[in-house]
């Protein structure tokens, strides 16, 4: 049915109508008296979610932008870093480095269990000329729905002295708890499309000061990227190219909506579906694809065992027009991941929910009791 689509995907998330009005203005000048209020503004509301006083520059682009601006800041030919790896985004951050001439020690695990934060501490431990510059890692691993111990890993990061911790943050922010100053995180990347509930097209970097001042001794290329540009205009409450005006305006509105709901409300919500979500999953007697206790509040990816996870995503956006994610790379098909990020309410994790319990019946391939998913769900999301 036209217009009923419903995104059950981690990223892009489902946009609010006040937020999609606020994109529909007319665009105004960029150097204003007007459009600078709404940057400084949005700063503002940025340190919040962000929990800092730091810095928190915007790049028209995407999230990738975020994470490659914070990467090529702060670092130099040749340094030396470690960078956790247990999914696609993993993988895509080493890639990145690589690409810029790093010198990258990887630290793994499978997919679908969470970083070891012991390897990073030996690794750590064991540099004891001070060699490692940075420890890039994924926050929430969003291909396999995992969320890492980022908070463990940055205080090892701190402990070493010298080795700033660079977060991938993207479907962590305004899910779970990231506060960044207290954890000594020194670079988070993130992107609107995700946890901030609006269409694609800006990136976030926060920078603590121990990444400015890192920054100084960078010399990897860099121009549309230098967020030593961003610093200069945002003291003026500026941007040094043309931003994404338009989305400036729906960045105000949706980061209002999260500060009438406040940071422990929307925390409490992501924990809730998740719980919902994998509840749901395991009544109806699809096993989860993330290690337990290690699921990550956003996604909750499903390996359902004999059937084929295409063709359920499939007739599940045929039947119920909800749009699942599909597993990534040798996940394909054998996972079918549930987003619940951002702009998402209980009434929409009870349906996709309900419409994944409803199509196995229809496949014929259900496996316990009918409604034995929803029942489940109900009872997780239950006040
Ligand atoms: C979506 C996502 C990104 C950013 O991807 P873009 O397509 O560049 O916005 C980065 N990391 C994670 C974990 C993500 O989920």
């Amino acid at each position: 049915m036209q217009d009923k689509l419903t995104l059950m995907i981690p990223g892009p998330t489902p946009v609010p109508e006040t937020v999609l009005q606020a994109l529909g203005r007319h665009p105004i000048g960029h150097r204003s008296a007007e459009f600078q209020k709404i940057v400084k503004r949005t700063t503002e509301q940025l340190q919040w979610l962000h929990q800092t006083s730091n810095d928190v520059l915007v790049i028209t682009g995407s999230g990738t932008a975020a994470m490659e601006a914070g990467i090529i800041n702060v670092l130099s030919k040749g340094d030396k870093v470690l960078c956790g790896d247990n999914g696609k985004f993993g993988e895509r951050w080493v890639k990145v480095a690589k690409a810029y001439g790093l010198e990258v020690q990887v630290i793994k695990a499978e997919w679908g269990q969470p970083l070891d934060p012991e390897a990073f501490r030996a690794a750590l431990e064991a540099d004891t000329a001070k060699e490692i510059r940075a420890v890039i890692v994924t926050h929430s691993e969003t291909s396999t729905g995992v969320i890492n111990d980022l908070q463990t890993i940055a205080s090892y990061g701190q402990a070493h002295g010298t080795a700033l911790t660079i977060a991938d943050c993207v479907t962590s922010l305004g899910a779970t708890d990231v506060p960044m100053d207290r954890w000594g995180v020194d670079v988070i990347g993130s992107g609107s499309q995700k946890g901030y509930m609006m269409p694609p097209g800006l990136a976030f970097v926060a920078m603590s000061e121990k990444a400015w001042e890192a920054s100084k001794r960078s010399d990897l290329p860099k121009f549309y990227l230098d967020l030593s540009k961003y610093r200069k205009s945002a003291a003026d409450n500026s941007n040094p190219f043309t931003p994404g005006i338009n989305l400036y305006f729906a960045l105000e509105a949706a980061l209002d909506m999260m500060q009438k709901e406040g940071l422990e409300a929307i925390f409490a919500r992501h924990a809730r579906h998740r719980a919902a979500a994998q509840a749901g999953m395991e009544a109806m007697g699809l096993p989860l694809y993330a290690a337990k206790g290690h699921g990550s509040p956003a996604i909750t990816a499903v390996a359902p065992e004999g059937i084929d996870a295409e063709a359920l995503r499939k007739k599940v956006k045929e039947r119920f027009d909800i749009l699942l994610a599909g597993g990534q790379d040798h996940l394909k098909g054998k996972v079918f991941r549930i987003g619940h990020l951002g702009f998402v309410c209980d009434r929409d994790v009870l349906t996709a929910v309900a419409a994944i319990e409803a199509t196995l019946q229809e496949l014929g391939l259900g496996k316990g009791t009918t409604g034995a998913g929803v029942a489940a769900a109900a009872a997780a999301l239950a006040p």
